[in-house]
């Protein structure tokens, strides 16, 4: 799928941005400034940022503002979310933050074409608007939400279209986690492959 390209020249609807603790998947636990753009038509029913999916309601933003926010911070890394962030044409945002010398990481569905220069991608595909293949292959790692026992199974599909060097997370969805993590430490047990996410920012109840 193509972006979204009617957009003036490094401006990108900004929902809001913060510095946090990463949460989820293999950098959890680590500090990173986050910019979630606003925007998203994938329609995930269990989507707990609804009020993203309208890119209209989000201020377009220039590219130098977001820099000036995450250089602010003490933030070497910059995680940049939805939304749906590959909507965006990310390639200016992406190597302005580089050449500041911050780590970009990228949290997608892989739903749209890739764009930007990362140095790290999360695709976490949803059945509402499948991942492109090439998405799949450049992920550093794949992250499957996991709202019913059923899309243990579901994931699987995913992995032999990854890369080697891709790590694999199963993240139970956090309004479910009560019934379904011990569906998923019973099914880590006997697929090693898999590792378990947990959203770590809820528990410590920051954004
Ligand atoms: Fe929400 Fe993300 Fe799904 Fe979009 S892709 S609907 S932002 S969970």
């Amino acid at each position: 799928m193509q972006q979204t390209n009617h957009l003036p020249a490094g401006q990108l609807p900004l929902m809001e941005h913060f510095f946090t603790i990463q949460g989820e998947g293999f950098h959890s636990g680590k500090p990173a400034y986050f910019l979630r753009l606003g925007g998203c038509d994938v329609g995930c029913v269990w989507c707990d940022v609804k009020e993203s999916w309208d890119a209209n309601a989000h201020p377009l933003t220039p590219v130098e503002n977001m820099l000036e926010s995450v250089l602010a911070s003490k933030a070497d890394t910059c995680v940049i979310t939805g939304g749906e962030p590959l909507m965006y044409e990310l390639t200016t945002l992406t190597k302005l933050l580089r050449d500041n010398k911050i780590r970009v990481h990228l949290e997608t569905s892989g739903a749209y074409s890739l764009t930007g220069t990362w140095d790290w991608i999360t695709v976490s595909p949803k059945r509402f608007k499948l991942p492109l293949k090439e998405n799949l292959k450049a992920a550093n790692e794949l992250k499957v939400v996991i709202y019913h026992p059923n899309d243990l199974r579901w994931a699987e599909q995913f992995v032999p279209q990854t890369s080697e060097q891709c790590l694999f997370f199963l993240q139970p969805e956090w309004s479910r986690f009560n019934e379904i993590i011990p569906e998923i430490i019973a099914y880590v047990k006997q697929n090693p492959h898999w590792r378990i996410s947990l959203q770590i920012h809820k528990f410590m109840n920051i954004p």
